[in-house]
């Protein structure tokens, strides 16, 4: 993920430098779409950018078909300002989801609202499976297509190429760059943790800058938001921590360790309890709650050594949300600070089936337009 993808959060100010109109433009766009600036003038307030220079953007984007004239609002003594807004129909983005086989794709507009649905042929090669699906929602687009949004299982470079997704058989693979070539679209690739994240951020207050998006399936893995950036760390690999041993004199993990964290707390982990004690719904409730100990000692670290305030659990399968959410809250909340432990929410994700290409659609419009949320 760019780090400059989300630098309108963090700095509205102006910019030098020959990309500045870009940059100004996305920071306007971003203003306006967050709901911080509904006129001219507070736009310049923001943005510290000159009325000028302010009105020669709101311009810009509005030949382009992006910001829209809401009508008059109410003056604060003089003539009364006109109100502006994002038109969300301008604009359509193409998400991918290739967390789940076959990869699904959709085609909606900056809302959200879905257009179109298609999944990938499987069998063959997963790049020209990719392509050919983005060829086919792109014929079906409406308006201009802002970008490409995948969310990506494994190691994924701030540059869009995957490290390593074992599974698919890819290893310094630069997926971005090929889909670039083949579809001439812009795109953009983050790992599906981190798109996940991404999608949950855009649904906090504006005054929340942290997040942990934690998923839970054959597999455990989180996505971060530190400072309203992605953080990816420096390989790649932050908030891989379904690896980290817990009992060191657990079972032998697939990864060649014993007693990492997917070995108690993954969803194959909660069965494998499930059966060992039997079977039945007290024996389920036992498996979930142990796997939430172990889940919510590691998190508890993680907010600790982070201070971050919002802890989101997505869960793969129905029923299991809420229940984990309660449980491994309790766990972080007894191990905290007691001057820290409220100011810290663990939730389930409403919908975690759809994270991924939510977090790939929030991709598109923080990457394309500089904006958080529709
Ligand atoms: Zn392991």
């Amino acid at each position: 993920m760019s780090d400059l993808l989300l630098g309108p959060l963090r700095s509205l100010g102006s910019a030098s430098g020959h990309d500045a109109r870009a940059v100004n433009r996305r920071s306007v766009l971003h203003a306006i779409a967050s709901g911080a600036a509904v006129t001219r003038a507070d736009l310049a307030r923001l943005t510290g950018l000159a009325r000028p220079t302010i009105s020669s953007l709101v311009d810009e984007l509005s030949t382009d078909g992006l910001v829209i004239e809401l009508g008059p609002g109410i003056s604060a003594g003089g003539k009364r300002p006109t109100l502006l807004g994002i038109d969300l129909s301008a604009r359509q983005v193409i998400a991918i989801d290739m967390s789940v086989r076959p990869f699904v794709g959709v085609l909606a507009d900056l809302s959200g609202t879905e257009h179109a649905r298609e999944v990938a042929s499987q069998g063959g090669d997963p790049t020209e499976a990719l392509a050919a699906l983005v060829e086919e929602l792109a014929v079906r687009a409406s308006a201009p297509i802002a970008g490409v949004g995948v969310g990506a299982p494994g190691l994924v470079a701030a540059d869009g190429t995957v490290i390593e997704a074992a599974h698919l058989g890819w290893s310094d693979h630069p997926l971005r760059a090929l889909l670039e070539a083949e579809t001439g679209l812009p795109v953009w690739v983050a790992n599906d943790a981190n798109a996940a994240a991404l999608a949950e951020f855009g649904r906090l207050p504006t005054e929340r800058d942290a997040l942990v998006l934690v998923r839970i399936g054959d597999g455990i893995g989180a996505g971060l938001v530190l400072g309203a950036r992605p953080h990816v760390g420096s390989s790649a690999a932050a908030g891989e921590f379904g690896h980290l041993v817990v009992q060191p004199d657990g079972l032998p993990c697939a990864c060649g360790n014993t007693g990492c964290l997917e070995t108690v707390a993954s969803l194959p982990a909660i069965d494998r309890a499930i059966a060992a004690r039997g079977d039945g719904e007290e024996a389920a409730e036992q498996a979930v709650a142990d796997a939430a100990e172990h889940l919510g000692a590691v998190i508890a670290h993680l907010v600790a050594i982070l201070d971050v305030g919002d802890v989101v659990l997505s869960v793969e399968r129905d029923g299991y949300g809420e229940l984990m959410a309660a449980q491994v809250a309790a766990v972080v909340r007894t191990r905290l600070l007691r001057r820290v432990a409220p100011n810290v929410a663990v939730r389930a994700a409403q919908d975690p089936g759809g994270l991924v290409l939510d977090g790939a659609h929030a991709l598109v419009l923080a990457g394309a337009l500089g904006m958080v949320r529709p």
